[in-house]
């Protein structure tokens, strides 16, 4: 059975008009859900008991559950266990412009990074929308405070898991519901082109934000196996078209590992690839963890590298970093508890 809160608003008022009951009936339930964050059918007094009980019969309402929570500054880390034992990872931060959400969007990834430690677990499952969301909706749950903005950026490849990111973003912005705006989103992809190609038609206010890591195929291939699929020279041509297209700025992260993709002449190699493209480079200090070997740039090299970038005329800032005592910073989230 399809668990509610994988329903799009749109699907729900067809729904309810298949079952010949009222279209109102969408906007009815959204609110609860969404709004009064009321999940327990038997508390929503403004629909009728036989419209409970046809719901309980064509749709599921159970949730994930929240197993453990770490605190640190400024960051709070949830582990969710799913329905089938599977667990997941998401952080809160709080920013001065607001609390922002990264959530996972798989059980372990198939990316297979070699710096990462999320990627460590391969790919077990796609996350259904209903345990993206819950997320969301249990954090809010959890801190009684508003959640403003949402990086899908946690454990997994987003356009690994197109439909249901699709539809989650779809529900958080839906105005019956959460109401949250496009431009408070972001997705972060390892360089999926046809992702980043259908992603730019369906969702051209939503943020883009692209994982880099190097100038060239070369050191590329060497950290990020995906590159040998999707070749730089094409994931920069469609990135061109994304600009032209939804008319918006792109980010690339460019993690700095120790002598591997941090030198001076990567700098300047980076400069050259990324000339007069609508972006900015958010520059970030490795998260190094026991069981992967790479370094993490010294910070005078990483204030010269951005120096570097800097004169060249691209727009760049070294990312604020979160987290790294509950091992809540990028690239620490793993699937496995230890
Ligand atoms: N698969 C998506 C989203 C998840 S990763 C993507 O690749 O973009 C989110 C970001 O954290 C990526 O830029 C990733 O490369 C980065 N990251 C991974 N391991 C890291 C580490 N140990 N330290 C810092 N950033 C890391």
């Amino acid at each position: 059975m399809e668990n509610i809160f994988n329903i799009t608003y749109d699907n729900l008022e067809n729904y309810f008009i298949n079952i010949h009951d009222k279209k109102y009936r969408a906007t009815q339930l959204y609110e609860y859900m969404y709004k009064k964050n009321v999940y327990d059918l038997s508390s929503m007094t403004n629909l009728s008991n036989k419209v409970k009980e046809r719901l309980l019969e064509d749709y599921e309402f159970s949730f994930i559950k929240i197993k453990k929570k770490q605190e640190d500054v400024n960051v709070k880390k949830y582990l969710f266990e799913l329905k089938d034992g599977n667990t997941i990872e998401s952080v809160l931060m709080y920013h001065n412009y607001g609390i922002s959400l990264c959530v996972s969007s798989q059980v372990g990834c198939n990316m297979g990074c070699k710096f990462c430690e999320s990627g460590r677990l391969k790919k077990i499952r796609n996350l259904e929308t209903y345990e993206i969301i819950q997320q969301f909706l249990l954090i809010e749950k959890d801190t009684k405070q508003k959640i403003t903005h949402v990086v899908i950026m946690g454990i997994g490849e987003p356009f690994d898991n197109y439909d249901n990111i699709m539809n989650f973003i779809k529900i958080i912005t839906c105005n019956k519901g959460i109401n949250l705006g496009s431009r408070h989103i972001t997705v972060s992809t390892c360089g999926l082109i046809p992702g980043i190609k259908k992603f730019m038609k369906d969702f051209n206010q939503v943020n883009l934000a692209v994982s880099l890591h190097a100038p060239n195929d070369k050191i590329r291939n060497k950290i990020m196996p995906i590159s040998k699929v999707y070749k730089l020279e094409d994931l920069i041509n469609t990135i061109k078209e994304y600009i032209k297209t939804t008319n918006r700025r792109v980010t690339f992260e460019y993690i700095m590992l120790k002598d591997i993709n941090d030198s001076f002449d990567c700098a300047k190699e980076l400069a050259l690839l990324l000339k007069n493209i609508n972006c900015y480079v958010n520059l970030i200090p490795y998260n190094e963890t026991e069981n992967i070997e790479f370094k993490r740039t010294k910070k005078m090299q990483i204030l010269a590298f951005y120096d570097i970038l800097k004169k060249s005329g691209i727009n760049v800032t070294i990312r604020k970093e979160f987290g790294g005592n509950v091992d809540a910073a990028c690239g620490q989230l793993r699937a496995k508890t230890k």
